[in-house]
């Protein structure tokens, strides 16, 4: 294998001089400090690091977060210290990598092992993102060269990527490596199931890839005839593990499924998405409920696309997305998009400031996380579930669990408001404190001083925060009304 450093500087952006210079420094150290050393495959130890490495550059990381993927083995599997890796290349990148060591030592096993994986990943990801990012990367060359690896440690790490770090992945909006988590997976930790999808993969592909050229030169004819140009056209086939769990959701029966292959269109703005969608639209007929606009309603951990699935006119479905390049990019690598393209403008990161905030409600995790039994339940409520959009009637947003109600929107703003919800207007009509809320209401909460948590509220919220706080209300007032009996006598 030929480990050209050049294959990393191509992958990766925005390098400075200065940058290709660091990653050079790390691949050299990385490289004479594995010498010698061998993977259960019989390569040689270095191949590991620099496909890490790779997968961190075509993450569009900066070269800290790449040159610590380089050296992310070092102060485990080398005679290498702390202070020498520190000398040579600073604290920060130290730090980098002393977070990956960390996050793969795991104490415990069976479920306990699991939660803890969680909660290191939690902690890491409280303090520093690319310390997740390149634990992904390494996962990933991991998985794939798992052959190599003994049967039932096998078995496990692949049950774990696909239960802990494809779902961060997914959450963290990077669709694209948590796609290729799961398939590297998928085979050992299901290979039953594995084998079924391949076989319908193979059936069903060839037809929809003929109904998409058909669509593809109907569409491209009329793109033409109205004098648009569009920035990529191409195919994109379903990602098997995904493939599997719809499968499994529509109990198993194919004809259900119409994105298996799809047809993405990807345009240089916003308005020629809708115009395309137009276009389409008066050329085939469009599936009844199956117009997606991720656009104008992204999905919770920010995807934005439209999709829709059109009748070929030969006896065919098949489905095509549309989505701007900005979009297209964002899809693939959501968070890690936060930290290459600095130079967007101060809106922008304001919209990812929002689109995260959801980590920060994390950390609160943290107190509540004693327990491995209560920490998985939190976990899996505020985060695994799928994520709702609500607005305040000033347009500003909040990203809460989905089943929640007023009552968890109210402590979102503020604990003062949360603690004297009295009523609420949902979309401008009052409804019930209790409601259940709908990614998109406008939320108003009408306050009042008297009113005050009711042990019923509890079993109307959805997040942590409004759990802990109407708790520890009904606590506290407990106590004083059992002090005040008292009094009395
Ligand atoms: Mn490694």
């Amino acid at each position: 294998m030929a480990m050209d450093i050049k294959e990393i500087f191509d992958l990766a952006v925005n390098l400075t001089p200065e940058d290709h210079i660091l990653i050079q420094k790390a691949y050299d150290f990385a490289k004479k400090a594995h010498e010698g050393q061998l993977r259960k495959s019989g390569e040689p130890y270095f191949v590991h690091v620099f496909e890490t490495a790779k997968t961190i550059a075509k993450l569009h990381m900066d070269a800290k977060t790449i040159s610590a993927g380089l050296m992310h083995d070092v102060l485990e599997d080398t005679n290498i210290t702390e202070k020498e890796m520190e000398k040579e290349f600073g604290k920060e990148i130290v730090f980098l990598v002393n977070g990956v060591t960390k996050l793969g030592t795991l104490k415990y096993h069976g479920k306990e092992r699991h939660v803890e994986s969680l909660r290191k990943f939690f902690v890491a990801m409280a303090n520093d993102l690319r310390v997740v990012i390149i634990k992904f990367a390494d996962r990933l060359h991991n998985l794939k060269t798992l052959e190599h690896v003994r049967e039932d440690k096998r078995k496990r790490i692949a049950i774990e990527s696909i239960e802990v770090y494809a779902p961060l992945a997914n959450r963290l909006g990077m669709g694209k490596l948590k796609g290729e988590i799961e398939d590297a997976a998928f085979p050992y930790a299901y290979p039953k199931e594995y084998a079924q999808v391949e076989e319908i993969i193979k059936e069903q592909k060839e037809l929809y890839e003929k109904y998409l050229n058909e669509v593809r030169e109907g569409l491209e004819k009329e793109l033409e005839k109205n004098n648009i140009k569009i920035n990529k056209i191409d195919y994109r086939v379903k990602h098997k593990y995904s493939l599997y769990k719809k499968l499994e959701h529509y109990d198993m029966d194919i004809d259900k499924i119409h994105d298996i292959v799809a047809l993405r269109v990807v345009v240089d703005n916003i308005e020629e998405c809708y115009r395309i969608l137009g276009i389409v639209h008066s050329i085939w007929k469009p599936l009844p409920g199956r117009i997606k606009d991720y656009i104008a309603v992204p999905k919770p951990n920010g995807y934005r696309s439209i999709h829709t699935t059109i009748f070929t006119g030969s006896g065919g479905i098949a489905e095509i997305q549309i989505r701007t390049k900005e979009m297209h990019i964002e899809a693939s690598y959501g968070i890690a998009a936060h930290f290459s393209h600095k130079e967007h403008t101060n809106n922008k990161k304001i919209d990812e400031k929002n689109k995260f905030d959801w980590i920060h409600e994390l950390q609160n995790l943290k107190e509540v996380a004693n327990k491995p039994e209560s920490f998985i339940e939190h976990l899996k409520m505020d985060f695994f579930n799928n994520r709702i959009f609500i607005f305040t009637p000033k347009g500003d947003v909040v990203d809460l669990p989905e089943g929640s109600s007023p009552i968890d929107f109210a402590y979102a703003i503020h604990t003062d408001i949360g603690e004297h919800v009295s009523s609420a207007k949902v979309n401008e009509k009052i409804a019930p404190i209790y409601t259940k809320l709908k990614n998109g209401d406008i939320v108003e909460i009408i306050t009042k001083k008297d009113a005050h948590p009711s042990s019923k509220w509890l079993d109307n919220v959805k997040t942590t925060m409004a759990k802990k706080h109407i708790n520890s209300y009904l606590e506290k007032n407990s106590l004083l009304a059992r002090l005040k009996s008292y009094a009395k006598y």
